[in-house]
């Protein structure tokens, strides 16, 4: 059976290829807010935010505030600056409260990073550039697949929207850096069981249709229709790749 396989080939797995840290130009700038991961858990997915702040620098002070009690382990600036707030094996507080793939704690088992976006606005060039090299880092380091890297709306459907119905996550796919559905949906796939398996928590219908299309088909309105049905299930399918 044909199963769709994430855009632009097979994954490289060649880390010497990739810049190394120091290459990325990072600036240590640690946050106060950070804890032990819990339960031995170690970093499986990567989460994706915008800050909705005027400036990087605005948002990488909240950040490191001790009052805030908010953090991430990087944030990336529109500029394509790159701090690194929380080292990677320590817990950030960026995600709250949510769940995916039916596990809660997600700060215990992601790494989180911080986009310098409005939520309105177009991800700059510069930002879109570094965020790809340091993903390919992070997802090589932790043998994370490109099904882990999701958005805070993803595992927080109630609360949250970001990174927004800009972020262009077609063009993470192409890279093998995230996943995008091929065309071997089936429209009549209940989409509550495809939402499901591609790990997307427990709440209303309607917010979890607002989420998916958030991420998949931003342009959607209205109600559940086939085109969601089919996009979801071929994203399933595209998961369960990842998962044998
Ligand atoms: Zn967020």
């Amino acid at each position: 059976m044909a199963t769709a396989t994430p855009a632009g080939g097979t994954r490289r797995r060649c880390a010497q290829r990739w810049p190394r840290a120091t290459e990325l130009h990072m600036i240590h700038h640690p946050s106060p807010n950070f804890g032990p991961r819990r339960n031995g858990e170690r970093p499986e997915l990567v989460v994706l935010h915008y800050t909705e702040m005027a400036s990087a620098e605005a948002a990488r002070d909240r950040l490191c505030c001790a009052q805030a009690e908010v953090s991430a382990h990087y944030l990336i600036g529109r500029d394509g600056r790159l701090w690194q707030l929380v080292d990677e094996t320590q817990r950030a507080w960026h995600a709250g409260a949510g769940a995916w793939q039916g596990s809660g704690d997600v700060n215990s088992r992601s790494i989180g990073i911080e986009l310098d976006n409005d939520g309105q606005s177009p991800f700059s060039a510069p930002l879109m550039l570094r965020l790809e090299v340091l993903l390919r880092q992070i997802l090589t380091r932790w043998n994370i697949p490109a099904a882990g890297v999701i958005a805070h709306s993803d595992m927080a459907p109630l609360r949250k929207i970001d990174p927004g119905p800009r972020f262009d996550w077609q063009r993470l796919a192409r890279q093998n850096l995230s996943i995008w559905p091929g065309s071997n949906g089936d429209p009549n796939a209940p989409l509550s069981a495809s939402l499901d398996m591609i790990g997307y928590p427990e709440a209303a219908p309607e917010a979890r249709l607002k989420a998916f299309r958030l991420r998949f088909r931003p342009s959607a309105t209205g109600p559940e229709c086939a085109a969601d049905r089919a996009s979801a299930d071929a994203v399933a399918k595209l998961c369960q790749t990842f998962e044998n």
